[in-house]
C-alpha cells in the first residue's frame, strides 16, 4: 500500500518514494539539552515516534539519527545572544557538562514513559567537532563562506535560491526585520557557521580561526552527512524549525555538495496549553513529572496527542487528560475481553478494518481516523481473540503498551473530603437518607465520586 506524507519542501502531499527500497533513513532534530524537555517537546517526539512506527508497520528497516545539541544553539534564533548551554552552566552554578548530562538524561527518561523509541544513531553535536570544522572549511573552500571579526558566515548571496522551505520574502522583510549586532554581515540572512570565542568563553575549540565554537545549524549538517549520507530520506522536527535551522541546514547543504540533504520534510505542530502559549510566566510549562504527579499514565498522554493530526495545533487540557484516561481504560478493558472471547469472527471482517486502519496511518500518519478502526474493534459485540491479536498489531504503531494495565498512581484525597465521607457514614448509620444525599452532592461539586460497595466506600475523581 502506498505511503503519502505531506512534504514541507514541495508544500504537497506526495507518494513517499524511499531511496533504498528496504531501508528509510531519517534524521531528526532533536533536543537542546539546556532545560527540562515539555509536554510540548514530547508531541514532537510522539509524531516521529509514529513515523517510525508506520514506516516499520509498512515493512521498512530504519536507519533513524537523532542529534543531541549540547553547544552552539543561542539565546535568539538570529546569531545573538548567549549559548542556551552556558545561560543555563551559569544559572545553575554548573559546568556546561555537568548541565547537558543532567537534561540527555531526564529527556530519555520521559522517551521511555512515553514508549517512545530511541533512533538507531543518537549523536552529540561535541562529539562531532572535527566533522563540523571539515564541513565549514569546505563551504570556506567553494566559496560560500566568508570571514568576519566575530564569525565565519554563510553567504546566501552564492545559492540560486534562497529560501527554499519556507515562504519567507526576503525583499519585503530585508528592512529592519532582523537588527544585527554584526554590520560586517554582507545580507541579514546570512548565518553563523562557526563563531569566534570571546576570552573567557566555556566552550572552545581551536581552529584556523582561532579559538571558537560550532553556529547551531552546522552540527545537524555535519551530522546527518556523517550518518546518512548526502542525501537521505527524511528530515523531521517541530513547525518552528522551518525558517531557520532547516533552511540554513538545506543552505549548508546545496554549498557543500550541490543537494538538498533529505527529499521529505515533515513538521510536528505546536501544543497549546488551554488554547494559548506554553508560557512560564503563565505558570502553564507542563512537564512529563507533573502529569505523573497528578496521577495520570504517561501513556495517556501519548493517546491524547492521536486526538488531533500532528499537523495541526493540539489543545492541552486537564479536563482532555481525564476523558483520555477512561478511554485508555476502555481500549485495555476492550483488548482483555477479546482475549477472553470465544466467539467466531471471518477473517474477512478483520482484513477489513486492518485494512481501514492501514490507510490512516499511510495517509500522512492520521491517528484520528487510525483511532476510528481501534475503537470499530473494540466495539465488536462478538469477541475473540482473532480481535485482540489485531490490537496487539495495531499497537506497534500506537505504542500503548495494550496488553500491559493502566498506571494510576492513586491520589491522595483530601482531609477535607475525607471528613464529608466520614460526616455521610454517619448520616447513614442514623438513616438520615436526606442529609447523606447532601453530602454526596457536596463531595460531588468539590469533585469526588463516591461509590458504596459491598468491600466499604471507594472515592474517585469525577
Ligand atoms: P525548545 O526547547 O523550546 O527549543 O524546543 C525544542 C523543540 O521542541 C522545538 O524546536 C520545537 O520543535 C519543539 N517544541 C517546543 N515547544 C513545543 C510545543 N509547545 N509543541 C510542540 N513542539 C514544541
Ligand atoms: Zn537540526
Amino acid at each position: 500500500m502506498d505511503i503519502y506524507f505531506y512534504n514541507t519542501l514541495t508544500k504537497k502531499k506526495e507518494v513517499f518514494k524511499p531511496i533504498d527500497e528496504k531501508q528509510v533513513k531519517i534524521y531528526s532534530c532533536g533536543p537542546t539539552v539546556y532545560k527540562d524537555a515539555t509536554i510540548g517537546n514530547m508531541r514532537t517526539n510522539i509524531f516521529q515516534d509514529v513515523l517510525r512506527r508506520v514506516l516499520r508497520y509498512n515493512g521498512y528497516t530504519l536507519k533513524h539519527a537523532m542529534n543531541i545539541t549540547d553547544v552552539g544553539h543561542l539565546v535568539s534564533d538570529g546569531d545573538e545572544g548567549e549559548d542556551k548551554m552556558l545561560k543555563s552552566a551559569r544559572e545553575e552554578k554548573k559546568t556546561p557538562m555537568e548541565i547537558a548530562n543532567y537534561y540527555t538524561n531526564l529527556f530519555f527518561q520521559d522517551l521511555e514513559l512515553l514508549n517512545i523509541e530511541t533512533p538507531e544513531i543518537v549523536c552529540k553535536a561535541t562529539d562531532h567537532i572535527k566533522e563540523m570544522l571539515a564541513y565549514v572549511q569546505k563551504l570556506v573552500e567553494k566559496g560560500y563562506a566568508y570571514e568576519t571579526s566575530t564569525a565565519i558566515y554563510f553567504d546566501i548571496a552564492k545559492l540560486d535560491q534562497y529560501p527554499i522551505l519556507s515562504n519567507l520574502n526576503l525583499r519585503e522583510q530585508k528592512a529592519g526585520a532582523r537588527v544585527d549586532v554584526d554590520l560586517e554581515k554582507r545580507s541579514p540572512y546570512d548565518f553563523a557557521l562557526w563563531i569566534k570565542a570571546p576570552k573567557n568563553h566555556l566552550m572552545k575549540w581551536d581552529s584556523p580561526w582561532g579559538p571558537s565554537y560550532p553556529g547551531w545549524h552546522i552540527e545537524c549538517s555535519a551530522m546527518g552527512q556523517k550518518y546518512l549520507g548526502e542525501q537521505f530520506d527524511i528530515h523531521t522536527g517541530g513547525i518552528d524549525l522551518i525558517p531557520t535551522h532547516h533552511e540554513n541546514e538545506i543552505a549548508q547543504s546545496k554549498g557543500n555538495c550541490g543537494k538538498i540533504p533529505a527529499n521529505y520534510w515533515m513538521h510536528g505542530e505546536y501544543l497549546l496549553i488551554n488554547g494559548g502559549k506554553m508560557s512560564k510566566s503563565l505558570g502553564n510549562v507542563y512537564l512529563m513529572k507533573d502529569l505523573i504527579e497528578k496521577g495520570y499514565d504517561p501513556l495517556v498522554y501519548r493517546l491524547f496527542s492521536y486526538s488531533c493530526h500532528y499537523k495541526n495545533k493540539l489543545n492541552f487540557t486537564w479536563e482532555g487528560m481525564q476523558a483520555t484516561t477512561k478511554s485508555l481504560e476502555r481500549l485495555k478493558n476492550g483488548y482483555q475481553l477479546h482475549l477472553l472471547g470465544k466467539d467466531e469472527v471471518e477473517d474477512r471482517e478483520i482484513q477489513e478494518v486492518e485494512t481501514r486502519f492501514h490507510q490512516a496511518i499511510n495517509d500522512d500518519l492520521n491517528m484520528p481516523l487510525a483511532l476510528g478502526a481501534v475503537w470499530e474493534v473494540i466495539k465488536q459485540e462478538k469477541k475473540s481473540p482473532k480481535w485482540a491479536d489485531l490490537l496487539v498489531k495495531f499497537d506497534t504503531v500506537l505504542g500503548l503498551k495494550i496488553k500491559e494495565p493502566i498506571q494510576k498512581k492513586e491520589e491522595e484525597i483530601p482531609q477535607e473530603i475525607l471528613d464529608l465521607v466520614k460526616q455521610r457514614k454517619q448520616a447513614r448509620e442514623n438513616k438520615d437518607w436526606t442529609k447523606s444525599d447532601e453530602l454526596r452532592d457536596l463531595i460531588q461539586n468539590k469533585g469526588y465520586d463516591i461509590k458504596d460497595t459491598k468491600e466499604g466506600i471507594e472515592i474517585h475523581r469525577c
